[in-house]
């Protein structure tokens, strides 16, 4: 029981103004929801519609965030899974659990009367991987009932499906995934530069008490190469500091401390993996 789709319960409306960063990954993801929000346009026109979006790139960078965003922007439900979920020992377990996804995602959308429903899955690359003959058989099963799933959805059915999903290795994605009608819309999702940290800090600041001398913008200079999930750990971080020496707001002193142990358990997580 449970399988595909389980991690619905997770959803909180999310909207872009609280994804930090991003601004080029954002205005791409828009201009593609277009698609399901000037439907009866896109009907007119004769435009084939847009089965999928693939957001690809590093861990922690705002993926999930996106996927969010784009089912409040569009006001549809949103139904999560991530690649993982659909490995099983038994041959046609994991094509079932895509059948479910799918099924769930349609029953959601009804219920909830939204014309719109939002599939994102995490992790493609589990089941969409490269096939290379035949070694994979399960896999195979998933990935074709996965193509199946997408080659019918079409634009004027109600409700309209959109799946969106992530990747952080794009290059292992099976090419069947990336024909058009496929994932036909590709969005890189990258490392947030400088002025992208300070932004997301700040988000992560809001219901934090900082001291009025604390300086995000030099921890935005510092925290150099981090993920937007990095960042939120250095303010998580910063503020388990500021308790821990009984202090009521969050200082430079803390925020220096927080930079350092989440650079350093990135480095020891490193050296116990490889
Ligand atoms: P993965 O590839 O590991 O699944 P992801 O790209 O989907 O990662 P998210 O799950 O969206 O990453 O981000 C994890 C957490 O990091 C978020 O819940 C949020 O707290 C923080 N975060 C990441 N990116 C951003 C961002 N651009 N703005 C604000 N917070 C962010």
């Amino acid at each position: 029981p449970g399988g595909a789709g389980r991690s619905e319960s997770r959803i909180a409306p999310l909207s872009f103004d609280e994804i930090g960063g991003q601004e080029r990954a954002k205005k791409e993801l828009v201009e593609a929801l277009d698609f399901l929000v000037k439907r009866e346009q896109i009907e007119k026109l004769g435009i084939r519609p847009l089965k999928g979006i693939l957001l690809s790139g590093p861990p922690g960078t705002g993926k999930t965030l996106l996927a969010k965003a784009a089912a409040q922007h569009t006001d549809s439900v949103y139904v999560a899974a991530s690649g993982s979920e659909f490995v099983e020992m038994y041959v046609g377990v994991g094509a079932g659990r895509i059948r479910e996804l799918f099924k769930n995602a349609r029953a959601k959308a009804k219920k909830e009367n939204k014309s719109s429903a939002i599939i994102f899955i995490d992790e493609i690359e589990v089941i969409g991987g490269k096939r290379d003959g035949g070694q994979h058989r399960e896999y195979d099963q998933t990935l074709n009932q996965l193509l199946t799933e997408m080659d019918g959805i079409y634009g004027n059915e109600s409700p309209r499906i959109l799946l969106i999903a992530a990747t952080n290795r794009k290059e292992m994605l099976d090419s069947a995934l990336l024909r058009p009608g496929r994932f036909d819309r590709h969005i890189e999702v990258t490392l947030p530069d400088k002025k992208g940290r300070l932004h997301i800090l700040n988000i992560h600041a809001k219901n934090k008490p900082l001291h009025e001398g604390s300086d995000l913008a030099s921890v935005a200079s510092q925290a150099f190469n981090f993920s937007g999930a990095q960042l939120e750990s250095v303010m998580n971080e910063a503020a388990i500091y500021a308790m821990r020496e009984n202090e009521a707001l969050i200082t430079n002193k803390h925020l220096t401390m927080a930079i350092d142990k989440v650079m350093l358990g990135e480095r020891t997580d490193r050296e116990t993996t490889h």
